[in-house]
């Protein structure tokens, strides 16, 4: 009997787990998922709990409920991993070995990393939304909250989901607004990019939104520490900005056990060194490497996991067969972005092609608009939910292609001409 191995059971261990449960022969192939929490947190809710929009039960349900017959779940903290030994030690002193291994680990903010950040301000004056508790505080302190300067801070340039720290500035102009309220908020948005958005014309796209909407930009910002009693950001090269209310993306780090491993990339994050196609962990043939915890150039996102776990899919199966692995991720990223007063814009793009204006996924008719703010989009925002609970989560058939399209778009030349230009 052969053993698949899979760690982590958030959204993208949860999908390999469907996926592969349905197409290896359980005589054949016996399958562990193992997981330190029992709860799935359905994580794009955790933007709209700050504002009341959902009630935090809303983005929780249990992860038993949506794994497959005939895998066996550990609830356990991975420890280390030996690839050389193909084994797999847990906190509770358990040893798995395996065949095949798929780490699926995802990332987590760490206020830690940044001095000042998970001090004495922390749940007082500054707040995260990443995470559950995040983004319960939050909303607590937002409803009491009489106004002043909100900073929005992204410690690192790389996070998960990077949209959502910008559809987070956009619905606190939407609250303020309609708590009558808007004129005693200032906002600000600071950020380690050169723009809101690390792709051009988005980001020139969604800077002049938020222009448009009263926030203030601040790039190039990169935090350094937080000085608590003068309620102070400061960059390396010498930045301040003082803040009210701080919501904070703190940095994103992959799981512990990767660096006691020594399996993680140079960076210090724990991002686990993976080919950008094939999804195989650079130094390991029978480990693959899907979601958040990967090091590929794309964005850290559950669209991404999505698609990441088609080309796995096959992948891993042509893996078993002894076949070359030739189904190759190309990148592709998906992403509604909220901007406020019940509309959204989205944006859909790969490794080779930053986000373009047009319509999706049909040419010429969408109906959803690509890098266009409409009440359509944010429906889809909206409706991602359920499409996340009831298909995608099982490995379900989803109708959006897996590679990029160039179908609908406006070509990168057309797109913005001033801005190709320079
Ligand atoms: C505020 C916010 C908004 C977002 N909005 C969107 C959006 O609109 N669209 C979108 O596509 N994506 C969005 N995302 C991103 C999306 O949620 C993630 O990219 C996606 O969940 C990644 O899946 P994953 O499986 O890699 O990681 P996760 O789903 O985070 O799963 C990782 C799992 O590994 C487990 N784990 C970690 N370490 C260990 C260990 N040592 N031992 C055992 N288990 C461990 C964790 O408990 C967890 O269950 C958003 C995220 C946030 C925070």
């Amino acid at each position: 009997m052969n053993h698949l191995l899979i760690l982590g059971a958030g959204t993208a261990g949860t999908m390999m787990a469907n996926k592969l449960r349905a197409k290896l022969d359980e005589a054949e192939w016996e399958m562990t998922i193992v997981d330190k929490e029992k709860a799935h947190y359905y994580q794009p809710g955790f933007l709209f709990i700050p504002f009341g929009i959902y009630d935090p039960e809303r983005v929780t349900r249990p992860k038993a409920d949506y794994l497959p017959d005939g895998v066996r779940t550990l609830w356990a903290e991975v420890e280390k991993v030996t690839p050389e030994e193909r084994t797999v030690r847990l906190a509770d002193g358990r040893e798995l070995s395996y065949d095949l291994l798929i780490i699926a680990t995802g990332v987590t903010p760490d206020p830690e990393e940044t001095p000042g950040l998970h001090g004495a301000l922390w749940y007082e004056d500054a707040f995260d939304f990443y995470t559950y508790e995040g983004a319960t505080r939050l909303a607590d302190k937002l409803d009491t909250w009489k106004g002043g300067r909100l900073v929005i801070n992204m410690s690192e340039p790389t996070i998960k989901c990077p949209v959502a720290p910008l559809e987070f500035a956009f619905l606190a102009d939407t609250y303020f607004t309609e708590k009558g309220m808007r004129d005693d908020v200032e906002i600000v948005f600071t950020t380690p990019h050169e723009g809101a958005f690390t792709k051009p014309i988005a980001s020139k796209a969604l800077s002049s939104l938020m222009e448009k909407k009263g926030i203030e930009v601040v790039p190039d910002f990169y935090l350094m520490e937080v000085d608590e009693d003068e309620k102070v950001l400061r960059t390396y090269d010498g930045k301040e900005e003082p803040f009210d209310l701080l919501v904070s993306i703190p940095t994103n780090k992959g799981a512990d056990y990767v660096a006691e491993s020594d399996m993680g990339d140079v960076e210090d994050l724990n991002f686990i060194p993976t080919d950008n196609h094939t999804l195989q962990a650079e130094h390991y043939d029978d480990i693959f490497v899907i979601g958040d915890t990967t090091n590929v150039p794309t964005s850290k996102a559950g669209s991404v996991a999505h698609f990441e776990a088609e080309i796995l899919e096959e992948n891993v199966l042509s893996y078993i067969n002894g076949e070359p692995l030739t189904a190759s991720f190309d990148g592709h990223a998906n992403c509604f972005i909220e901007t406020g007063f019940g509309k959204a814009t989205l944006i859909d793009f790969n490794y080779d092609t930053q986000p373009l204006p047009g319509k999706f996924p049909i040419p010429g008719l969408g109906p959803m608009s690509l890098l266009k703010e409409t009440r359509l989009n944010h429906y889809g925002k909206l409706a991602f939910e359920w499409v996340y609970w009831h298909m995608l989560l099982q490995g379900r058939h989803i109708p959006v292609p897996t590679h990029m399209s160039m179908m609908g778009k406006v070509p990168e030349e057309e797109a913005d001409p001033e801005l190709v230009a320079a």
